[in-house]
């Protein structure tokens, strides 16, 4: 539980640690949560929080989103923006799974075409798509496609005949972050990385075909290409064994650099090195790729999600793609700081890019609007498109949520929850799961996510982002 006396209370939803709640805070910390799920948190990740607001060169604030919890070194629902002369790199600060993201295609069907037939399109969906731990896929790739794959990423799959070019224009950062250089990839990330190149992963990964059950916002929604019934696809995974490799390969160098650099840290996890050093370059460039590698297996996943669709529809189903947005990365980025606009690096862990309108980043369809951003719930619960604010650009560097955040670790679950119990009562509730084993649906329960509903209330309350659309599963597919 949380020491309360020691966190201020700014506003709704405001949380201030103040710079006296640790020595050597740089800046407060700032934790957007609602006096529920206040109650709810550890008090380990306000540890964390202010552990990152002791960083070289952060500025403004250590930030954590509603869902937040603990994480390695930094927390899960962790927002830090550095100075580019005097800030850090952490890999920390963008997690072991570079670039897990989430992207929603939109199809041109409604919830009752796809009903009755959703028992074997979830079977096939699941047979298109590897899943699992450890899974290998359809795709052979050599190493010099790897290569193409981390430095091109979502783009070196359209080239290679897995999707449209228009695709590429809805992902954050067309799916291509520049500067990657396979160089600094090591063999063992590329040894694990090649095989899985489109799969899914295990646990938390999924697949998820829904329904529009509600729409907030109708001008947004229909810029969006949102409507009430219409069926939509859901994909949730990241950079797989390269991704893990990469962090564990750079993590190694840099518990070593921060020490030559003298920099002090709290905790070790939050191994870190100055933006401009050798050190902190390389891991970027790595992680860039790790970025690519994951853009372009969702991709290819979508590829053969709508290849699936074309089969049980017509040939010439479209599902085109809403956005696709990266929950775990480090980004440079302008910013208004102070009044004045100045680069710097944003670090998102479990956290989701939620851009105003006006934005150059984003592409020309959304910039009247604003960026969608992409909310799982649960495989029992809903799920959320919102839209990225101007509220959101001075609150949290334009920032939000990335889902409802867990509750109940894996372990836990397993031993307290029936996985078989779970698909029957989803069952009763018309949401068809699959997954390797019953002790996979326990670990993913509905109940070990907090309220995802709660989550997003604050997020809308405090308009860092604003609610467009709810979505309810029909079929899922678990890794
Ligand atoms: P993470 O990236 O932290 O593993 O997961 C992001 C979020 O996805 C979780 O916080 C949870 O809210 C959500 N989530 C996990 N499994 C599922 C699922 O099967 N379906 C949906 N819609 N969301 C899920
Ligand atoms: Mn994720
Ligand atoms: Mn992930």
């Amino acid at each position: 539980m949380v020491q309360a006396d020691k966190v201020n209370k700014v506003s709704e939803d405001i949380w201030e640690l103040p710079m006296d709640y640790k020595p050597g805070m740089r800046v407060p910390g700032r934790i957007f949560l609602s006096d529920r799920l206040m109650e709810g948190l550890e008090s380990g990740t306000l540890e964390q929080v202010a552990n990152v607001a002791t960083l070289p060169g952060i500025q403004k604030y250590s930030m954590a989103m509603p869902d937040a919890h603990l994480g390695y070194g930094f927390p899960i629902g962790g927002v830090a923006g550095f100075d580019i002369e005097e800030g850090v790199i952490s890999p920390g600060g963008v997690g072991f799974d570079i670039n897990c993201g989430v992207r929603l295609l939109k199809s041109e069907l409604e919830v009752g075409q796809v009903r009755p037939v959703a028992s074997g399109l979830i079977d096939a969906l699941y047979s298109a798509v590897p899943s699992g731990l450890g899974s290998e896929s359809k795709l052979r790739v050599t190493d010099a496609q790897l290569d193409e794959v981390f430095t091109l990423g979502a783009r070196w799959a359209v080239e290679n005949g897995y999707g449209v070019k228009a695709d590429l224009e809805h992902c954050e950062e067309n799916g291509e972050m520049k500067g990657a250089d396979p160089s600094k990839i090591s063999k063992k990330a590329r040894d694990r990385g090649r095989p899985q190149l489109g799969t899914l992963g295990s646990g938390n990964h999924f697949l998820e075909v829904q329904y529009v059950e509600k729409v907030y916002d109708d001008a947004v929604a229909k810029a969006f290409g949102l409507w009430e019934g219409q069926v939509t696809v859901m994909v949730h995974c990241g950079s797989r064994g390269a991704g893990h490799q990469i962090c564990t390969d750079h993590l190694k160098v840099l518990e070593k650099a921060y020490v030559k650099y003298g920099i002090k840290l709290y905790d070790r996890q939050l191994a870190c090195a100055p933006i401009n050093s050798k050190e902190a370059q390389d891991y970027f460039a790595a992680m860039a790729g790790g970025a690519n590698y994951a853009w372009a297996n969702r991709q290819v996943i979508a590829h053969w999600v709508r290849e699936t669709f074309n089969r049980f529809f017509k040939d010439d189903l479209r599902m085109d793609l809403l956005y696709d947005v990266a929950h775990n990365v480090a980004k440079f980025e302008e910013h208004m700081v102070n009044g004045e606009k100045k680069m710097l690096c944003v670090h998102r862990k479990g956290a989701t890019r939620a851009f105003a309108p006006g934005r150059p980043e984003l592409p020309p369809a959304y910039r009247d609007v604003g960026q969608p951003v992409i909310i799982p719930g649960s495989m029992g619960s809903a799920s959320y498109v919102l839209v990225g604010t101007r509220e959101g650009m001075d609150l949290t560097f334009g920032s939000t949520c990335h889902g409802a955040g867990r509750v109940m670790s894996r372990h836990a679950a397993i031993k307290g929850i029936r996985g078989s119990e779970i698909r029957r009562e989803l069952a009763e509730r018309g949401i068809i799961v699959k997954a390797p084993k019953d002790s996979a649906i326990a670990e993913e329960a509905p109940e070990v996510y907090k309220e995802i509903g709660d989550v997003v209330e604050v997020v809308h309350r405090l308009g860092i982002s604003r609610k467009v659309a709810r979505l309810v599963p029909i079929a899922v597919a678990k890794g």
